[in-house]
C-alpha cells in the first residue's frame, strides 16, 4: 500500500455568476483535502485576464489556501505580464504557472506581442528575477502539437527550469508508460525539479477527446473503446473513477507522490479518487468555502 499523495487542484475562472457559484461548490467539496495549492487557468488568448485576477483574489482572500495564478505570454507585452504577475504578489499571491499560452481559436498559432515574451522560457526568466514567486512550467509526456522534433519537449523544459522555473506540471495523458519515459529523459537530461503528474478524471469523453486532440495527447483505442461501451450501458462514471484511480494507483507505486487535478469545476470524480486513494478530508478546512 503507497502512501496518500499530496494533491493539488486547476480550476478555470467562472464567466457567469452560475459558474461562479459551480466554482465556490467545487473549492468547498476539494478544500477539506488540504491541496498543497489550487490554481487558475488563464483563457486562450489571454481572454479572462481579469475573470482570472477576481477568481485569484477571492480565493486567496476567503479560504486562505495556497493559490497559485496561470500566466501567459500570448497578447500582452512585456510590461502588461509583469504588472499582472506583480499585482498577484502584492495581493499575497506567490505562485504562477507560467505559460507560454495558446493563441485565440483560429489564429493560426502561436505569434509573440511585438513588445511581449516571445516563449515560456523568457516569462519564467523574467518573473525568476523578480524573486517573488514560486514558478510552475507545463510538461508534455505526448509530444506538443508545436514541438519541431522528437524530444524538443524535453530540450525545452530543461530550458524553463535552468531559466528558474521549480516545477512542472504535465498535461494530463492516459497511460502511464507515457508519463514513465518522459521521466526518465528527463533525468537523463539533468532535469532534477519535481515533474508532477496532471490528472485528468474523464467526466465527458465526447469533450475530452476533442480537448486531448487539441492538445496532442495520445487516445489510446483501448479507451475509446472502453468509454462506447460504458455510454451504452449507462456506466461511464464507475468507469471515469476506476480508470483514474488505477492510474494514479500505478503513479504511486512508480515513486510518484504529488498529483495536479484538471476538476473542470467539477468536483466529484476528482474527489471520488482522491477518496480512494487515501487522501482524507481535514475537519478544520470543512468551512473555508
Ligand atoms: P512551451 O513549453 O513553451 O512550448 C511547448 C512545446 O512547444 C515545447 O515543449 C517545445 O516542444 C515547443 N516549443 C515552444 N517554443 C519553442 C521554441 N522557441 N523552440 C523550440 N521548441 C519550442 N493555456 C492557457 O492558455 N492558459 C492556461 O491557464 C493554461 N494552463 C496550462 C496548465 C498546464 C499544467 C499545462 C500543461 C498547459 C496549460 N495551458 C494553458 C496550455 C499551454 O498554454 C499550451 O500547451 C501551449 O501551447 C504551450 O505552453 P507552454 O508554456 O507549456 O509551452
Amino acid at each position: 500500500m503507497t502512501d496518500a499523495p499530496e494533491v493539488s487542484f486547476e480550476f478555470f475562472p467562472p464567466k457567469s455568476l452560475e459558474a461562479s457559484f459551480r466554482l465556490w461548490d467545487t473549492v468547498q467539496v476539494l478544500a477539506p483535502l488540504a491541496p498543497r495549492f489550487v490554481s487558475v487557468t488563464y483563457g486562450a488568448g489571454g481572454t479572462t485576464r481579469e475573470l482570472t485576477r477576481d477568481a485569484v483574489g477571492t480565493l486567496h482572500k476567503h479560504t486562505g489556501l495556497d493559490v497559485a495564478a496561470h500566466l501567459t505570454c500570448v497578447n500582452a507585452t512585456r510590461e502588461e505580464t509583469l504588472a499582472i504577475a506583480n499585482g498577484f504578489a502584492d495581493a499575497g499571491v506567490n505562485q504562477i504557472v507560467a505559460l507560454r499560452g495558446d493563441p485565440p481559436k483560429d489564429s493560426g498559432g502561436f505569434t509573440p506581442h511585438p513588445d511581449g515574451f516571445a516563449n515560456s522560457a523568457e516569462l519564467v526568466e523574467a518573473l525568476a528575477e523578480t524573486g517573488r514567486f514560486t514558478i510552475r512550467v507545463g510538461a508534455y509526456p505526448d509530444p506538443h502539437p508545436d514541438a519541431p522534433y522528437e524530444g524538443a519537449d524535453i530540450d525545452w523544459l530543461k530550458r524553463k527550469i535552468d531559466a528558474g522555473a521549480h516545477e512542472a506540471i504535465t498535461q494530463f495523458f492516459f497511460e502511464t508508460e507515457a508519463f514513465y519515459r518522459f521521466r526518465d529523459r528527463c533525468e537523463k537530461a539533468g532535469i532534477d525539479a519535481p515533474i508532477v503528474p496532471g490528472i485528468m478524471p474523464i467526466e465527458n469523453w465526447a469533450g475530452i477527446k476533442r480537448f486531448a486532440k487539441a492538445c496532442g495527447a495520445y487516445i489510446p483505442a483501448w479507451l475509446d473503446d472502453a468509454f462506447a461501451k460504458a455510454e451504452r450501458d449507462g456506466r461511464a462514471d464507475l468507469l471515469a473513477t476506476s480508470l483514474c484511480t488505477e492510474m494514479c494507483t500505478e503513479l504511486l507505486e512508480s515513486g510518484v507522490e504529488k498529483l495536479h487535478f484538471y476538476t473542470l469545476n467539477k468536483p466529484e470524480l476528482t474527489r471520488d479518487v482522491c477518496a480512494a486513494l487515501g487522501v482524507k478530508p481535514e475537519a478544520r478546512l470543512e468551512h473555508v468555502a
